[in-house]
């Protein structure tokens, strides 16, 4: 469908140039939308996030998403076209997270990509948010074509590999063996790592988002100073709840106070300086948990040649300082965003995926990425 645009072979395959999509983002507390080219250059990113609403209430109420979502979304899809100097015609196709999600987000971001593609009659893509962020390490904001460019080799993550998904409400390993071609290693039975630093961050009276205020409170507190059991999981998964409650019996410990004491009340009895403490004793056994269970992931693959990161979570400067070898997104491009589900819907595209029905387009609240 894509046959007026250039085509390159490139690293096996053959990709076709000059390719528009407008990424649509609605999964959860972000509304956004951006163009990107190629499925590797952004040319516009525009991301309006809920966090301010949400900061009182110490999380994402889905209703008020949802509403929210609604009244920001055209602006927000407009701005992405202007900001990329392209109007309707230039674009090739719309693509928009339909899973998973809150179902009230995912709904308003489905049905305004479903209008646009009818009215403008533009094919629709309909994509998995987590491919969406394992995606989000294939973009840079240079201007030059990536594709085009010499040292684009260097730059990209090499097939086959192993993807760490790490968000706030997904925490995995998957194995990539070749573009969209996804097999889970490991997946957290329990808990994402995200929600444990959201709820950590809460014990210790952090504002929300937990995952940025802990990053920050870690800064100046001492990472040995308690010491966090790691959970005892086989294979490859995942178990983040235990760390959460460790960190809980470790406060109450530290105050004297019984297990029966309110999580909520314990911040009014702990000082800055076990704050801090208790922030980086916790950013450092998360982190750690994380690594060995990529380091376990290599010896079951030992063919991975690269380790990709993705999601909220991989904002984080301790896990991009413990994993030096692994690729990372940029960091404006960890969290959710329009730029990634473009970049995720052209390498379908690239691997033959047909565009879906602007009809009957359904959203999956919970779905598994394979
Ligand atoms: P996502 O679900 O991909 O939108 O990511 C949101 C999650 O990422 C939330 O649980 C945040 O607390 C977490 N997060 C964001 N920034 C950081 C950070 N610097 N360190 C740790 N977690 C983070
Ligand atoms: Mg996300």
């Amino acid at each position: 469908m894509f046959c007026q645009w250039k085509v390159a072979f490139y690293r096996g395959m053959w990709y076709n140039f000059g390719v528009k999509i407008l990424g649509i983002e609605t999964s959860c507390d972000e509304t956004a939308a951006s163009v990107v080219e190629d499925g590797v250059r952004i040319l516009s990113n525009v991301v309006v996030s809920q966090i301010d609403i949400f900061k009182e209430y110490g999380g994402v109420i889905p209703e008020v998403a949802a509403r929210s979502h609604l009244e920001v979304m055209m602006p927000v899809i407009n701005k992405a076209l202007s900001d990329a100097d392209c109007s309707w015609d230039m674009i090739d196709a719309i693509a928009v997270t339909h899973a998973p999600g809150l179902l009230g987000s995912l709904l308003i971001g489905t049905l305004t990509a479903r209008t646009l593609a009818i009215l403008h009659n533009k094919p629709l893509y309909a994509v998995h948010h987590l491919k969406s962020h394992v995606y989000a390490n294939w973009l840079s904001s240079e201007k030059s074509s990536a594709l085009e460019s010499e040292d684009f080799s260097g730059n990209l993550p090499t097939f086959p590999l192993l993807a760490l998904v790490v968000s706030g409400g997904h925490t995995q390993i998957l194995y990539m063996s070749g573009h969209n071609r996804f097999e889970i290693v490991g997946t957290t039975v329990d808990d994402a790592v995200g929600e444990c630093f959201d709820k950590v961050a809460k014990i210790l009276g952090l504002p929300y988002p937990g995952g940025p205020s802990i990053a920050e409170a870690a800064l100046k507190g001492d990472a040995l100073k308690y010491h966090l059991p790691h959970p005892k999981v086989p294979n490859l998964d995942f178990s983040f709840s235990g760390l959460k409650t460790a960190v809980l019996r470790a406060v109450q410990k530290e105050l004297n106070l019984p297990i029966s004491h309110p999580s909520h009340d314990l911040k009014n009895h702990l000082s800055e300086q076990q704050i801090y403490d208790f922030a980086a004793s916790f950013q450092k056994t998360a982190v750690e948990i994380l690594c060995e269970k990529i380091e376990k992931s290599k010896e079951k693959y030992p063919d991975a040649r690269s380790v990709v990161v993705a999601g909220g979570v991989s904002a984080n400067k301790a896990l991009r300082t413990a994993l030096p070898e692994a690729f990372f997104p940029l960091p404006t491009l960890s969290g959710d965003n329009g730029a990634m589900v473009g970049a995720a819907a052209y390498y379908e595209i690239q691997s033959g995926v047909s565009p879906t029905d602007p009809y009957t387009l359904n959203i999956y609240p919970r779905i598994s990425i394979v």
